[in-house]
């Protein structure tokens, strides 16, 4: 699992279990500087060593941790087991020694992520140097990435067609995409998915960014469509009702992903269908599987996933490495939220004058290049 998964994985269990987001991206920050957020790590790479420090948040001695972990029958190399044991910590007061708040009220803070993560190294992790604000920084860059995604759902810029996520329930064969036991004028095909109305509705949401190119009531049971352009797909909304008046966008407009754009009315399903031709084209083909129709399922789902893998925006940051100990000692770098890249000569002096000094280590370094960051010129370490 890659750091950004893993990082995902802990967020959404974390949020979901009443701690903020602040608090959270906080915890990830400091977890980045301490195992790369990887939950079988042992501290200096050294495998077995139970006096050294284990896992996220590298607790230490390593048999504090895993002892309560197989005490409590749980696997100890998995995020949501050390997941789980943070959340024991909260419940116990265990590890967070602050005279001024709680374990229990960190995780419902809404201060920054920033001064969170100030707040979790001093009095949590209560290393030698507690003053490192990359983690600071850090906590900044899960915030963003993740703090408009839902359960679920990432950072995505697609999503279902209603508030309720498709549950992955069989629906009747009737009902899926593809060749059926109904019979449908030329064969058994059926072009679409049905989203049947007792369990999803009433509010019909964009799936994602695009135009809206037709808005009508159709003929040949097609009742009330609503075609959206959203390139390279024509998604089509059908029969969920028989009027204009529950269709509430127009051709020409340009919607949002999430944004109502209609209400199920007296049909007993929306029909959604999705293709990459003129969806009138594909209209001729609505009774035969010749490739003119996509499974919706598998497309929302496809796109959901992608979506996820983009990076959110992330401001330029430029670092100055100022550890004596490194061969980088006095190099600066400039972070564009997609490439490390090393600054030297006269534009890095320019540079140097506005710059923000962040004390770096060669490990957060390395851990730029566990989330894929391509580096740039010479990064030896
Ligand atoms: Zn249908």
């Amino acid at each position: 699992m890659g750091q950004q998964e893993t990082a995902k994985q802990i967020w959404d269990y974390l949020t979901s279990r009443g701690w903020t987001k602040q608090s959270v991206a906080a915890l990830l920050g400091n977890m980045q500087s301490e195992s790369s957020i990887i939950a079988d790590r042992w501290e200096s790479d050294i495998v077995g060593n139970m006096s050294g420090g284990y896992g996220l948040v590298q607790w230490t001695p390593a048999t504090k941790y895993i002892d309560w972990a197989k005490s409590n029958g749980l696997v100890y190399q998995d995020v949501i087991s050390q997941c789980k044991r943070l959340e024991w910590e909260v419940a116990n007061s265990q590890q967070f020694y602050n005279p001024n708040m709680t374990f229990a009220a960190f995780t419902r803070s809404t201060q920054s992520p920033e001064e969170l993560a100030n707040i979790f190294i001093k009095y949590y992790e209560r290393p030698l140097n507690p003053n490192q604000p990359a983690r600071g920084i850090q906590a900044r860059y899960w915030y963003d990435l993740f703090q408009n995604s839902t359960g679920g759902s990432g950072v995505s810029s697609w999503t279902w067609p209603f508030t309720k996520p498709y549950t992955g329930v069989i629906y009747l064969d009737g009902q899926q995409f593809g060749n059926t036991s109904v019979k449908r004028g030329r064969g058994y095909f059926h072009d679409g998915f049905d989203f049947d109305s007792s369990v999803y509705g009433p509010d019909i949401l964009a799936v994602s960014g695009g135009e809206v190119i037709y808005t009508g009531v159709m003929g040949d049971g097609l009742g009330s469509v609503i075609v959206l352009s959203i390139p390279p797909y024509q998604v089509m909304y059908q029969e969920f009702s028989q009027s204009m008046s529950d269709i509430f966008v127009s051709v020409g407009q340009k919607v949002t992903k999430g944004q109502r754009i209609g209400q199920l009315n007296g049909g007993t399903h929306l029909h959604l269908g999705i293709t990459q031709k003129n969806w009138r084209a594909a209209l001729s083909s609505w009774d035969v599987d010749d490739g003119s129709w996509l499974n919706p399922i598998d497309v929302i789902q496809k796109e959901m996933n992608n979506s996820q893998e983009e990076k959110g925006e992330i401001e330029m940051i430029l670092y100055k490495v100022t550890d004596s100990k490194s061969k980088m000692n006095g190099s600066i770098w400039l972070f564009n939220g997609e490439q490390l890249t090393r600054l030297d000569g006269t534009s890095a002096a320019k540079l140097g004058q506005s710059l923000k000094n962040v004390d770096i280590n060669q490990a957060e370094m390395s851990s730029f290049k566990n989330i894929g960051i391509r580096t740039v010129g010479d990064f030896q370490y």
